[in-house]
């Protein structure tokens, strides 16, 4: 049997009666840093063969594992913190243990997403869970374009080092939605700030990242999204687009037309490249090109 045992996410206080119990009696531990769950192991007095299930080698380590669950032997899977299979490996021994018959068992217990998002006092009927966002351009922009249009609440992972980038990211696509930013969760330094992007900018430019974060971000408001948003005309986008470059320009700042467009779209709830198309129609004839 596999067993898919989540722990802390800072706190040892949070471990389960029935975590305990299935790595006491399980024979072997997989474990995504084996360093890291022997400390934990270390703690609670368990003594127990690890064997290691991380990122890079977890297509090697498959068949082994499933070689040793297939001939009887209870495995349990932990990862650094928290449960894994969210953000963690896991998700891929899970599959290939339930395709070959194996049956699994899951002892459930802390999420950081989950944890920030019940904290973040934002609604939670509906939600999210993206992940960490990352730093791949093109992943970026995909994630810009859904959660300017998103209704339910984002719950996204932030390493310290690109919080600020990450707000700074956040300002431009969905500037008046409120963030709970939650810091070092269970743990003695717990924080949750709650505000625009634009208020933690300057805290964490004041107080420097960190710890460990997640972001919870306030889906749009219904009204005003998709629906609606069809009743923008190029007209509306064209107006909005003159008033932020004029506005920014007041201020001594030169913006580029793109980071324009994308507030232009969070400001109606569209799309970025329907708020393009849109403010280039008006833009041409303006200009004479139609
Ligand atoms: N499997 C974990 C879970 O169940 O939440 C997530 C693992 S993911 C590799 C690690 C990320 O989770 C961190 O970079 C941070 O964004 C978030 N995280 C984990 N522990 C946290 C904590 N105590 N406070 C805030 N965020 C935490």
């Amino acid at each position: 049997m596999l067993y898919v045992v989540a722990t802390p996410i800072g706190n040892l206080g949070d471990i389960s009666q029935r975590a305990l119990e299935i790595l006491e009696n399980c024979d072997i531990v997989a474990a995504e840093d084996t360093r890291h769950t022997q400390k934990l192991l270390s703690h609670f007095n368990i003594k127990k063969p690890l064997i290691s299930y991380y990122e890079h080698n977890k297509v090697a380590r498959e068949p082994l594992l499933i070689e040793k669950l297939t001939n009887g032997e209870n495995i349990a899977l932990v990862s650094d913190a928290g449960t894994p299979g969210i953000s963690d490996p896991g998700a891929d021994l899970i599959k290939a243990a339930t395709d070959a018959g194996i049956e699994v068992s899951m002892i459930p217990g802390p999420v950081a997403g989950i944890m920030a998002l019940v904290l973040s006092g934002l609604p939670t009927d509906k939600f999210v869970f993206e992940g960490f966002i990352g730093t791949d351009n093109k992943k970026r922009q995909e994630f810009a374009d859904m959660i300017v249009a998103e209704t339910r609440t984002v719950i996204i992972y932030e390493a310290p080092h690109r919080l600020l980038k990450t707000l700074e990211f956040l300002e431009k696509n969905v500037c008046n939605r409120k963030i709970a930013v939650c810091r070092e969760l269970t743990k003695t330094h717990e924080e949750v700030l709650r505000g625009t992007a634009a208020e933690h900018i300057i805290h964490f430019t004041e107080n420097e990242p960190r710890g460990e974060f997640v972001l919870v971000i306030e889906g749009t408001d219904k009204n005003t999204s998709r629906t609606e948003a069809a009743v923008v005309t190029a007209q509306d986008v064209y107006d909005k687009f003159n008033e932020i470059s004029k506005d920014s320009l007041n201020k001594g700042l030169r913006r580029k037309k793109n980071d324009i467009i994308k507030e232009v779209a969070a400001s109606f709830n569209i799309p970025k490249n329907q708020a393009y198309d849109m403010y280039e129609e008006i833009n041409l004839q303006t200009r004479g090109d139609l």
